[in-house]
């Protein structure tokens, strides 16, 4: 079907069939080749959603006063030792983990995929990873923690280190010329896409999401409990972004699906699983007041076996139930907006004040 537009002295003939084969050559991975960015028609609709509901959850660090936490921080009798090292942990760990998921995100995950509306939010994903990486920085500056110290606990804590290795070691074999037409390649991208954002993101971010805000509770570090609050919100996004890549992923390229694929990236959940929980005995070598040990490790099975579940995989440790469940309603931002004063809630679309996924957690 041709569509004729004439305008003064010319004739526009618009070619619906050619526009029809655009739109289905549209796909995850192998689509058309093309430079231009042509996001409509939508294809891939979660994608655009989730890009809106991610840019009306903008945040800036500064926003977010830090006063009583340099006052805390400072203050021996309020906070423990046991306390502060979670602090340093969770500055130290962050650090390297949101640059480790920004750049997986730019020089690998939004480099292989062909839709434009894929790219979109890839590229709104990665800059809430350079948010989050900024808001490490404002907390380093605010407390006075030497740089030097931060860069240290990534190179010097062992189980940060082998948190790290476990998911650059997917990434480093992608960064080359694939041919992403061959089955084991395109396994490799699946891989890639489950570990950052069910067993990283998804899984090895919550030790440390469930100390610093059990912290938060107590009155303890409100500032840098707030950021941490907004950036959890921030990746529940970032795990559904990834959770619905994998679907449409493993739906196009069906001969993948293979039942020994699934028990490898199980398996890959499994070793996650066990670098968490020796990462958690570092966090909190002896439990604190108001910080079980015992909870935060079961915890990570239980959010484990969400994630996996999440994608069609059976879970590791069925029937774990969930020890944190205010964990979920800390996500909840909306509850208490008039805690801001500043820009943060200028920001905040009313189609952005329910994005919490509660059953997430
Ligand atoms: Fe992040
Ligand atoms: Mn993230």
């Amino acid at each position: 079907m041709q569509k004729i537009f004439q305008v003064g002295s010319k004739t526009f003939v618009l070619d619906q069939k050619k526009a029809e084969a655009a739109f289905a050559a549209k796909k995850v991975i192998n689509g058309r080749q093309t430079m231009c960015f042509n996001l409509l028609p939508l294809k891939y609709q979660w994608a655009y959603d989730l890009y809106r509901t991610m840019k009306a959850n903008h945040w800036e660090p500064e926003d977010i006063p830090m006063g009583k936490d340099i006052e805390q921080w400072r203050d021996e009798k309020t906070v423990s030792e046991v306390e502060r090292w979670i602090i340093r942990m969770g500055i130290g760990y962050f650090s390297a983990a949101e640059g480790i998921v920004g750049d997986n995100i730019q020089h690998v995950v939004r480099e292989l995929v062909t839709a434009p509306e894929l790219k979109l939010v890839l590229g709104r994903h990665a800059h809430e990873e350079n948010i989050h990486a900024d808001s490490l920085l404002y907390m380093i500056a605010s407390l006075g923690i030497n740089p030097h110290e931060c860069e240290a606990m990534f190179e010097d804590v062992p189980t940060i280190v082998r948190k790290n290795e476990f998911v650059t070691r997917v990434s480093r074999s992608l960064r080359r010329d694939l041919d992403l037409t061959q089955p084991e390649n395109k396994k490799l991208l699946a891989k890639n896409i489950f570990v950052f954002g069910q067993c990283m993101e998804g899984t090895q971010f919550y030790g440390l999401f469930g100390m610093v805000l059990s912290l938060y509770r107590q009155n303890k570090f409100p500032g840098i409990g707030q950021m941490f609050r907004y950036t959890l919100r921030d990746e529940s996004n970032h795990i559904e972004v990834f959770r619905n890549l994998f679907m449409d992923l493993i739906e196009e390229n069906r001969e993948i699906w293979t039942a020994e694929f699934k028990e490898e990236l199980r398996a890959l959940m499994a070793e996650a699983i066990q670098l968490e929980k020796e990462f958690i005995r570092d966090c909190l070598p002896v439990n604190a007041v108001g910080l079980a040990i015992d909870e935060f490790v079961t915890y990570i099975d239980y959010i484990a076996d969400r994630r996996l579940e999440g994608v069609g995989l059976a879970p590791l440790a069925a029937g774990v139930k969930n020890p944190l469940p205010w964990l979920a309603e800390m996500m909840d931002i909306k509850k208490e907006q008039n805690f801001f004063e500043g820009r943060v809630t200028e920001y905040q679309k009313a189609s952005s004040l329910n994005v919490a996924h509660d059953d997430d957690l």
